[in-house]
């Protein structure tokens, strides 16, 4: 009985865990659906209220974009997952410890500067950054490139869902300020439940409503990001305004993105090899806090 419930709960945990990929890529499948129906069928107007047609090259562009940047979302954040940022079957060169190496007890091994312990994956990580939740992986050296390509995808295509969903908002907002449409824009799921607005209105309005939240968190998520990267600094590198890795603005760009920075953004596929191995770190600044 013990070791049967034992069993369900792990069930239950594992599930959890992949709970807000699940979430995530639900919701992304739901904005793109929204937009491409908003492209195809110019809602949410009713038909009788559409002032001009939009040509059909036009509706192609605009779906050519969307699936771009769904492509860029799903694929970058495939090889984030599938990327493994450890030092598992990575040979760190037993003798060659110097300053900053240090012992894992947890791994039972030596580990090379900027790597730590991540007790979520159970793993050190190269060059580790921090776990993402989102996606229940480590950011580390060798997947941070297509880490920050589905953050800049996601923002990008979250900028385009908000202007796409502006309409969405004037609809609402048509019959005027009124206690019915702000509490339809504010908790549509209420809105719902009590049977105060159709699902097709809720469905405009809860995704419209994650869109510009969702644009919110990802465009702070995504600036912060940048920044590390253009400082040479982990997100646990960056509460000390110490910058010892840092190897000037576009060699730490390099080291991130790798050699071809400019292009491999636009698709996962462009090869762009890293500079670094994520074992040895140019040390070009101060490793001890100054004394003052
Ligand atoms: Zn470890
Ligand atoms: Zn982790």
């Amino acid at each position: 009985m013990a070791i049967s419930a034992t069993k369900a709960w792990g069930r239950v945990e594992r599930a959890c865990r992949h709970m807000p990929v699940v979430l995530n890529t639900v919701l992304v499948l739901s904005i793109t659906a929204e937009v491409s129906y908003l492209v195809l069928l110019e809602a949410p107007r009713d038909p009788d209220q559409r002032t001009s047609g939009w040509p059909a090259a036009w509706k192609g562009a605009h779906l050519l974009a969307q699936y771009f940047m769904l492509a860029n979302i799903t694929w970058n954040a495939w090889l984030f997952v599938t990327t493994s940022p450890s030092v598992r079957g990575v040979f760190l060169g037993g003798e060659a410890m110097g300053q900053g190496w240090r012992y894992c007890y947890a791994c039972e091994t030596h580990t090379p500067p900027r790597c730590s312990h991540c007790y979520d994956c159970n793993v050190c990580v190269l060059r580790r950054d921090h776990h993402c939740v989102f996606f229940g992986r480590c950011v580390g050296f060798r997947n941070y490139r297509y880490f920050l390509s589905c953050l800049l995808h996601m923002w990008a295509g979250l900028l385009y869902a908000v202007v796409m969903n502006a309409e969405v908002f004037i609809v609402i907002l048509k019959e005027g300020v009124t206690l019915h449409s702000i509490m339809l824009l504010l908790v549509p799921w209420i809105m719902l439940v009590s049977g105060q607005v159709t699902a097709r209105a809720f469905a405009f309005a809860f995704i419209a409503d994650t869109c510009v939240v969702g644009f919110l968190l990802v465009a702070a998520f995504l600036f912060f990001h940048i920044v590390l990267m253009l400082r040479g600094q982990t997100t646990r590198e960056w509460y000390s305004s110490r910058r010892p890795y840092s190897l000037g603005t576009l060699g730490n760009i390099r080291e991130c993105l790798g050699s071809r920075w400019y292009l491999c953004w636009l698709c996962p596929l462009i090869p762009s090899p890293l500079p670094g191995d994520g074992i040895h770190f140019k040390v070009t600044g101060s490793l001890e806090p100054t004394v003052r």
